[in-house]
């Protein structure tokens, strides 16, 4: 019997790179393995869901078990892959063996947790990267019966769409981050500040420019112990400090890895013959977006190219939207640092123009009521990876 291709990893870009790969072959067998429940899902949608007061299976499209059975594939939940040997074309899970004939890795990125957590509140301190974590925190949320105390830490796309989320749930949420502006890697500091402005006067309390020191028990709440000694007390904490591609495996089996994520050449092909990459935890021709929009385009070309028909892979110029109704956000950040940022515009309908030394446009932010020109400025924008 041939052995199947085999993805592992049921986030957006493994699933989404199965549904292609049906609309071109529904013969081929294909295995998807995953760490976590394989529901269908949006992941963008997790940080809407509290506003709305959604349950978690109300952000499931379906099932794993809707998964396997309309895109003919055999699924596997809750099983983690240990080790990759790609000589033998094999993967490790436990003392299993199970053969692959060509293999994609779609294991996304796993937040980091810069703090030691004390055990006496690690029931109370969350990170939401996976449907699994929304339940988590979902429940916390019921289980306190009441509106709650959050404690966000971090202020990038992660932190301040669930800040937005919770203050519109009615909890009563503080955004610790050692930045001055929130959306650091996103907005400069005058449309960010913009941000903090709308933020404030929703009633979230901001500490701003604080570095987060320790996590500590007190009585019955978690205590962030910031750098200047102040203590800030909170029902639940959740931490938003970033994302990691999950290289580990990869590394482990001798792929080409790094910080970025999993080289990968245009056609998502690995240094590896066979094996392929694409979403969170790929580095795609030296850029690794994190975004929809890219996984989505690298699902299209990879589902092309195992089908027989080898396709590069290319992405626009795509502005991401933040999902910050107080105050709306859209950012195109520029690849490499830009030499100026031009700010124009008033109040908080802000237009930052990131330029180069010969004055080209290379990314941009927009806030408020100048989000409305992302085409126009995206037309005018190189693409990510022409
Ligand atoms: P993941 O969704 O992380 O999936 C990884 C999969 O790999 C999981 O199924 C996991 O269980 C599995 N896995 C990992 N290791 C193993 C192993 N060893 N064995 C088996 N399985 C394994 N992007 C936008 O463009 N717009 C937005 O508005 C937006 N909003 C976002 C909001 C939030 C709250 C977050 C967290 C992200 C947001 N993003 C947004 C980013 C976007 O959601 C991600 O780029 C995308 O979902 C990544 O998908 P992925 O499939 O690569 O990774």
């Amino acid at each position: 019997m041939t052995a199947p291709l085999t993805i592992i990893g049921s986030g957006m870009a493994g699933i989404g790179l199965l549904k292609q790969l049906r609309t071109l072959d529904t013969e081929r067998p294909v295995t998807l393995i995953t760490a976590d429940s394989g529901d269908d899902y949006s992941k963008p949608l997790l940080s809407t869901g509290f506003a709305k007061r959604l349950p978690p299976e109300r952000l499931a499209a379906r099932s794993a078990l809707e998964v396997a059975d309309q895109l003919g594939a055999v699924l596997r939940t809750h099983t983690r892959v240990d080790a990759i040997d790609l000589d033998a074309r094999t993967l490790c899970i436990g003392e299993e063996r199970l053969a692959w004939s060509e293999l994609v890795l779609a294991t996304g990125a796993a937040p980091g947790t810069p703090f030691a957590i004390p055990e006496g509140i690690a029931e109370r301190v969350f990170s939401i990267n996976d449907l699994d974590d929304y339940r988590s925190f979902h429940a916390a949320l019921e289980a306190l019966g009441r509106s709650a105390r959050v404690a966000i830490v971090g202020a990038g796309l992660v932190g301040c769409e669930f800040a937005n989320d919770l203050v519109a749930g009615g909890h009563a949420v503080s955004l610790v981050a050692p930045e001055r502006a929130p959306l650091p890697r996103l907005l400069p500091e005058p449309l960010g500040k913009a941000l903090g402005e709308a933020f404030a006067e929703a009633g979230m309390r901001l500490y701003l420019g604080h570095g987060l020191q320790r996590l500590a028990e007190s009585g019955s709440d978690v205590g962030l112990v910031l750098d200047d000694g102040s203590v800030l007390e909170a029902d639940l904490v959740l931490l938003a400090t970033g994302l990691r591609p999950r290289i580990e495996l990869a590394q482990a089996a001798g792929l080409q890895a790094g910080p970025a994520g999993i080289q990968v050449d245009r056609y998502l092909q690995s240094s590896a013959a066979g094996a392929f990459a694409l979403g969170d935890v790929a580095c795609v021709d030296g850029v690794n977006a994190m975004y929809v929009q890219p996984l989505q385009a690298s699902a299209k070309v990879l589902a092309r190219t195992l089908a027989g028909t080898p396709t590069p892979v290319s992405y626009g110029a795509w502005p991401v939207l933040v999902k910050t109704p107080l105050l709306p956000v859209v950012a195109l950040p520029p690849l490499q640092a830009p030499v100026r940022w031009r700010v124009e515009g008033e109040g908080r309908d802000l237009v930052a123009l990131a330029e180069d030394q010969d004055e080209r446009l290379i990314g941009f932010a927009l806030t408020g009521g100048c989000v409305k020109r992302k085409v126009e400025l995206a037309r005018a924008t190189p693409p990510l990876l022409g």
